[in-house]
């Protein structure tokens, strides 16, 4: 076999014989071989395999965890209801504040029963008031990614509206009692009671 001497590889710079088994050919060469040598050549092909499988293996994951969060962020789920895209229609608001509600319920039910139990034996003016004051320490911050906060938007319009109602319901002479039982959610600067945009 001809001896061609050695060729140092353009990738590890180890210098290896120039035949067949440490090249493969180039016809556009001088010499008739590649630049880089097999082992090299292969493990970038190695390389760019495992980086597609990768790829590809990632895209899948993600399109499972995307069907896998859809398929269980309702009421009932381990994950919250993922927020939907038109927020800003009252109706979709209202409607995902409700999921937001029922899943936060779910997952918190012995604190709701432990704050309906403390508000029956209150004799608690508003029941919705006390099961926001068991749920939330405090307000949450506005984030409408947050299905804390949409959960807490429904029901403190469950309060208002509660104490709007009942205001509506007693005789006029019994309203500043029921203002005097529920401060918060009496809204002294409305005169009619606000309906809350339902469909
Ligand atoms: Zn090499």
């Amino acid at each position: 076999m001809l001896s061609l001497g050695t060729r140092t590889c353009a990738r590890c710079r180890v210098g290896k014989p120039l035949n067949r088994h440490h090249f493969y050919r180039r016809t556009r060469d001088p010499l008739g071989y590649q630049r880089m040598c097999i082992a090299c050549t292969r493990g970038d092909l190695d390389r760019a395999d495992a980086a597609r499988l990768q790829a590809r293996q990632e895209a899948r994951a993600e399109a499972l965890r995307a069907y896998q969060a859809r398929a269980v962020g309702g009421p009932s789920s381990y994950y919250p209801p993922p927020p939907p895209d038109d927020l800003d229609d009252d109706e979709v608001r209202q409607e995902h504040g409700q999921v937001c509600l029922e899943w936060l319920i779910h997952r918190r039910a012995d604190c709701v029963v432990a704050a309906l139990t403390e508000a029956a034996w209150d004799g608690a003016g508003s029941p919705i008031d006390a099961l926001a004051n068991a749920l939330f320490d405090e307000p949450p911050e506005e984030d409408r990614e947050d299905p804390l906060y949409w959960a807490w938007d429904y029901l403190t319009d469950l309060a208002y509206l509660h104490a709007d109602r009942l205001l509506e319901e007693v005789p006029e002479a019994d309203r500043p009692a029921v203002v005097a039982i529920l401060p918060e959610w009496c809204r002294p600067q409305k005169s009619a009671p606000e309906t809350p945009a339902s469909g």
